[in-house]
């Protein structure tokens, strides 16, 4: 009988007896084992992870990663599925949950990327456009991107893989976040007039043939609803309540948002930036709540402030119970399998990425 199947007849382990059994497995299993967790984890969930970091510096830990046997990513389902591109033969990749998916990659899928290529080429001629996808995407996505020489980017190196984009063709179609888009557009120096957004329901995106032909980037229409939460006048609030507070929040928030804060950046530069503020200091955090509560803990000597109360319901999925249920069965269940056709051009978009100086 299965340790699971046994736990599933038994009272439920308390959380202080998951956590011990966890570390045990863990030590047991020494370099073999290797836990990634997101920033928007849970605290326990980070605390019993061997790295943590943005989807960025993840993806690179999954491809540096030959010893470890086991790979269990605790955080959405696109992330696990790229260490599994990434991970080498001899190794599994597993996911806590396999339900905790994204409700923005899900606003995009491979038909409606390959209708608007099509469209899109037939008005502005074949050759012309790099496809960018987002981390936040199926792996059928990242293949299209491959297939037709474009790369994957995540919000720690946009600002590099869109105009990378650009250098090699006249213009960039990137999905599916439009905020991120935009926000990295405009550090880039572009303005309204060189930007589309492409609306999958209308004929051309909704688009006329010589906004197309004008635009140099080419969004998709989609978004993040935990970062689109966050509001002009949740900032305007918070200054008014803490005068001289530093606003730092993520580009995946709307431009208006993105406008009012003092500094815009991925999970990584946030809490590179509340490290680096001056003791006594006041960060209002514009992220999702786990990684803003975290960051208040981790930093009692200032005062770490949520932009807005707003959590990622699918990264809260992954728990201590799911994660122990997975180590006990290790190689066995909700393995993240990509098929070998997929997994090799998918690598070729996830390989330029990783090329990328930042
Ligand atoms: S925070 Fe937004 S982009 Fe990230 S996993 Fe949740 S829904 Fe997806």
């Amino acid at each position: 009988m299965s340790t699971l199947l046994q736990r599933k007849m038994s009272a439920p382990l308390d959380e202080a007896a998951l956590m011990e059994e966890i570390l045990a497995r863990k030590a047991a299993l020494g370099q073999e084992l290797l836990i990634l967790t997101h920033h928007y984890q849970r605290q326990e969930i980070v605390s019993l992870g061997d790295a943590r970091g943005d989807s960025f510096a993840l993806s690179r830990k999954a491809a540096d990663s030959g010893k470890a046997r086991f790979i269990v990513f605790c955080g959405v389902h696109f992330m696990a599925e790229s260490a599994a591109i990434l991970a080498q033969p001899h190794q599994t990749v597993q996911i806590p949950d396999p339900q905790a998916g994204c409700l923005m990659a899900d606003m995009v899928d491979l038909d409606l990327v390959s209708m608007a290529w099509e469209e899109l080429s037939e008005i502005v001629g074949p050759g012309m456009i790099s496809p960018i996808v987002y981390m936040n995407s199926d792996a059928s996505l990242k293949a299209f991107c491959g297939r037709h020489g474009g790369a994957v980017c995540t919000s720690a190196n946009a600002r590099i893989a869109l105009p990378w984009g650009l250098a090699q063709r006249e213009k960039v179609f990137f999905f599916p976040d439009q905020h991120l888009g935009r926000n990295t557009a405009r550090l880039l120096g572009l303005g309204p007039e060189d930007l589309i957004v492409w609306d999958p329901e209308q004929p051309l995106g909704g688009n006329r043939p010589d906004d197309i032909r004008r635009a140099r980037l080419i969004l998709w229409d989609g978004h993040c609803h935990v970062h689109t939460r966050f509001t002009v006048e949740h900032v305007l609030r918070r200054r008014q309540e803490f005068p001289g507070a530093k606003v730092v929040v993520h580009p995946e928030c709307t431009e208006e948002v993105v406008a009012l804060a003092d500094a815009c950046g991925s999970t990584d530069f946030i809490v590179e930036y509340v490290r680096q503020a001056e003791p006594g200091a006041t960060v209002v955090v514009g992220t999702e709540i786990n990684l803003v509560a975290r960051l208040a803990l981790e930093y009692p000597d200032r005062q770490v402030l949520d932009l807005h109360y707003s959590l990622c319901p699918n990264m809260f999925k992954i728990n201590p119970a799911k994660l122990l249920a997975t180590l006990e069965n290790l190689g066995e269940v909700n393995v993240v399998n990509v098929p070998e056709d997929i997994k090799s051009e998918a690598r070729l978009a996830l390989d330029r990425m990783l090329a990328l100086k930042l």
